[in-house]
């Protein structure tokens, strides 16, 4: 018979073998030519400049854009004596969720750190097309106000999938959102509102493409199929119709507004909202690659700059150090921490202090009036 178990063991051996063989070509030739994997490229710099490593701010500072889960169960002294290490006085959990989430971990809260933080609640807008949508989300809100709920997130899903019931997206400046934002600014709580991604993200995924290796790394981000996403500008342009149609509502344009990489159109944005305010969360690397025109947007626009880092547990605390070195110092040429972000380098902005108390406290404790002000020493 020619089907064996020994003929069978010898294809296998052969094409094992064959892979084996064509793989080690492939590696010789790649080494003869000397190429390799853009991520795998790391280049130890050989200039020799000034270091400065800070390991805690120069004052004391507010995270208006955090995600520290474990507010809800844990004892949370782990991460109090973290944000201590970094000088942090309070952090802002956007994601405070509602119902039950969101009262078992206001009373976390209340019982194992009442100063250091503050919950902002989420809402569900799938169910727009229920007839009680607007009275329970209004419902919603004032009980979340009346426990001590510091403000509302609004995920990048609405404007980008969230649907209504008949399958259509449901667009930011949707009429039947108006009362949620309306209500925020009878209340005097912000908004803080994520909506699109950069704008990179639905360009080419070529090589000409800044955030390439992202989308690698992350393909669910890209933004480029027309059939499943709107465009850039339609989600952009639907945000900032909230800003302008709710004059008396605050909102914290989340990321820089995705406007780090032009700071003349976002400083055009600002002049152009007053009710808006925005923060640095995972946008760092935009200013810290064009520190001459940074350091001038902050000083110019000090009051209207939250610190945010858009902090999750899975992230090293470390990774604020680079915040501070780029506020605070006037260093050069430096990492930042994450390659799929900043394949460039970093320049410290050297700002001035009156600057840095304002995007690390000043502007928050105007904002959310609850935070206790002796954590500011
Ligand atoms: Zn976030």
């Amino acid at each position: 018979m020619f089907f064996t178990i020994k003929n069978f063991l010898k294809a296998v051996l052969f094409i094992i073998g064959i892979f084996l063989i064509t793989y080690l070509c492939i590696d010789y030739i790649q080494r003869k030519n000397n190429t390799m994997d853009i991520e795998e490229y790391s280049p130890i710099s050989t200039l020799k400049v000034k270091q400065t490593l800070l390991t805690k701010s120069k004052y004391p500072f507010i995270d208006v854009h955090g995600h520290p889960f474990p507010t809800v169960i844990s004892d949370l002294s782990g991460l109090v004596s973290e944000m201590d290490s970094l000088n942090m006085a309070f952090m802002v959990n956007l994601s405070g969720f509602r119902g039950l989430y969101l009262t078992k971990s206001l009373e976390n809260i209340k019982r194992n750190a009442p100063t250091r933080f503050g919950l902002f609640l989420n809402l569900d807008f799938e169910t727009i097309d229920d007839k009680d949508f607007e009275s329970n989300t209004l419902k919603m809100i004032n009980d979340a106000y009346n426990k001590g709920v510091m403000g509302l997130k609004i995920y990048k899903s609405l404007g980008l999938t969230d649907k209504d019931s008949e399958g259509d997206r449901i667009k930011i400046n949707d009429p039947r959102l108006k009362p949620i934002w309306e209500l925020c600014g009878i209340l005097k709580i912000p908004i803080l509102i994520h909506s699109g991604e950069p704008e990179s993200f639905w360009f080419d995924k070529d090589k000409y493409n800044e955030r390439w290796l992202e989308l690698r790394q992350k393909p669910g981000r890209y933004m480029g199929n027309s059939s499943k996403y709107p465009t850039y500008k339609e989600v952009i342009s639907e945000q900032h119709d909230i800003f302008r149609n709710n004059p008396q509502t605050i909102f914290i344009n989340a990321h820089l507004g995705w406007m780090g990489n032009d700071l003349d159109a976002l400083s055009e944005h600002l002049d152009k909202y007053p009710n808006v305010m925005t923060e640095l969360g995972a946008v760092l690397a935009e200013l810290g690659r064009q520190p001459k025109r940074a350091r001038e947007f902050l000083i110019n626009y000090k009051e209207r700059v939250l610190f945010g880092k858009d902090y999750n547990p899975s992230q090293e605390f470390s990774e604020y150090y680079t915040y501070f070195r780029v506020l605070e110092t006037d260093d050069e040429y430096f990492d930042y921490y994450r390659k799929r972000h900043a394949h460039w380098k970093m320049y410290g902005l050297s700002l001035p202090d009156s600057v840095l108390k304002c995007i690390y406290y000043k502007n928050a404790l105007k904002l959310f009036p609850k935070i206790d002000k002796n954590l500011i020493k």
